[in-house]
């Protein structure tokens, strides 16, 4: 049985937990209490395959310190890289963390990044107070050769759904 590792990353408040908890639960949980790290464990099928998934959160902790990323980058397979829609500071972090995490990955043995970093515009559903464009969420994955997702962890479960279900197959071919 394949093991599939994937790292969730983003600023603090983007909604990871949320997104996490709505693919493993359908459920969305407005507020959700988690301070610390922590890493969900879920055996699939996918294709017909067994996988045993384990997600990383880093909850409340930072992730943009280098040492700490380094890690993570090293332990996934795959990553989401999450920022929200109303809040532009988040969509700069998140612009460091994939840039981050190719630079980090360059020379790596594991191949193929551009089909496992997904970069996810998250919060769609507060599109009234947006900060970020769609457009420029767009222009900074394909920049960073990543794939591009806007999504609401609050309004879409089937769309949650999809997003995690491709990035654990192609994080599970590599
Ligand atoms: P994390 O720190 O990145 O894990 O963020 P959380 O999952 O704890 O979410 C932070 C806050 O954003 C919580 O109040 C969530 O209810 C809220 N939230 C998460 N996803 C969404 C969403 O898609 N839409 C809206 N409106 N709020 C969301």
């Amino acid at each position: 049985m394949n093991d599939v590792k994937l790292a969730v990353l983003g600023s603090e408040g983007v909604g990871k937990s949320a997104l996490i908890v709505r693919y493993l639960t359908r459920r969305f949980i407005g507020e959700y209490a988690s301070t610390s790290e922590c890493i969900y464990r879920k055996r699939l099928s996918i294709d017909g395959r067994q996988l045993n998934l384990e997600l990383y959160d880093p909850c409340s902790q930072l992730c943009e310190g280098k040492s700490s990323l380094n890690e993570q980058v090293h332990w996934a397979d795959g990553f989401v890289v999450v920022y929200d829609i109303s809040d532009r500071s988040s969509f700069v972090t998140a612009k460091a963390v994939v840039h981050l995490i190719r630079e980090l990955r360059l020379g790596a043995t594991k191949r193929d990044m551009d089909s496992v970093v997904f970069l996810v515009g998250n919060k769609q559903d507060l599109c009234h107070v947006r900060e970020v464009g769609r457009e420029e969420g767009q222009r900074l994955a394909a920049e960073a050769k990543c794939q591009f997702y806007e999504l609401s962890a609050a309004e879409h479960c089937q769309e949650v759904a999809l997003m995690f279900s491709k990035v654990v197959r192609n994080a599970g071919l590599n």
